[in-house]
């Protein structure tokens, strides 16, 4: 059995630009080690914007050095970025975006959810590269609702959609740089299973809405983050009413991380140097 480290509540709400009210629920800065590849995860809403004409979203802003996954659960978003992809990324959509050398780009609401308003609850997750494909090429996976395959839990307990990684043997549609899996995990209210993942990988479980008993001991509910150990490779969950959870394991990255804000690098160094190549316009423009 995977034991649980801590349960942590996510900080205060923040905005990311004017389109975004996220709870931080976990950061390299404060979690590292035990949180590794994954780097940072910020949970949006759900929160409803009401029909305006003006777009609301992020601003053109570089990333280099890792990926940026983004799951949206409702509401509709539209991205652009320098490599030249665009899209639009709807309730069950995934954006696997792998920065890597450098990418700029802009997030927005999409324009037609922006008009009518609505609620808008997604998930924006930074996954670590390894040092050896920090300056790969950049890459960009859109895996639609319809590519993620899902399994269901007997006896009605609920539904896995495998977005990494493998479940019961079905692999999801993800291609990553290191082993993980990410599972959107849905559990009726009384529906008991067990998670099995792999020993040696750190896991987490995120309750996006509900409440969940972990282990038959401790009870993680809306916007907690259960992290576990690494040794040991079973988790029993237990929904005490229905529930969303995002499950992320995976093997840990064991290399230095520096970060700067849209920048997580291994030495200062590299720091300094994405730095310059955003400001020398080397990491990219979005073409008009
Ligand atoms: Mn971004």
């Amino acid at each position: 059995m995977k034991k649980i480290i801590r349960i942590e509540t996510g900080a205060a709400p923040h905005w990311v630009g004017d389109g975004f009210p996220v709870r931080t629920i976990f950061s390299y800065q404060n979690a590292g080690e035990v949180i590794s590849p994954f780097l940072l995860l910020d949970y949006a809403g759900p929160a409803r914007f009401e029909p305006t004409d003006n777009p609301r979203g992020v601003e053109e802003h570089p990333h280099r050095g890792f990926e940026t996954v983004t799951i949206v659960y409702q509401g509709q978003l539209e991205h652009r970025d320098s490599a030249g992809n665009h899209g639009t990324i709807g309730p069950g959509d995934v954006q696997w975006m792998t920065a890597a050398s450098g990418v700029v780009h802009e997030e927005f609401h999409q324009s037609e959810f922006t008009r009518n308003g609505g609620i808008l609850e997604m998930v924006q997750l930074w996954v670590n590269l390894p040092a050896k494909f920090k300056m790969s090429a950049p890459k960009y996976q859109t895996l639609l609702d319809r590519d993620i395959p899902v399994v269901s839990i007997p006896n009605g307990c609920g539904t896995v959609r495998v977005i990494a990684g493998e479940f019961q043997g079905l692999k999801g549609p993800a291609c990553t740089f290191s082993p993980i899996d990410l599972w959107d995990l849905r559990l009726a209210h009384g529906a008991r299973t067990e998670l099995s993942l792999p020993e040696g990988h750190n896991t987490a479980l995120l309750v996006l809405r509900g409440r969940l008993r972990l282990n038959a001991s401790k009870v993680a509910g809306d916007a907690e983050l259960a992290l576990f150990d690494r040794t040991g490779g079973t988790i029993t969950v237990e929904a005490q009413s229905n529930t969303s959870v995002l499950v992320l394991s995976g093997e840990p990255i064991s290399e230095p991380i520096v970060g700067r804000g849209p920048f997580v690098m291994n030495t200062e160094e590299e720091i300094c140097q994405a730095i310059l190549d955003y400001q020398h316009g080397r990491i990219g423009r979005i073409g008009l």
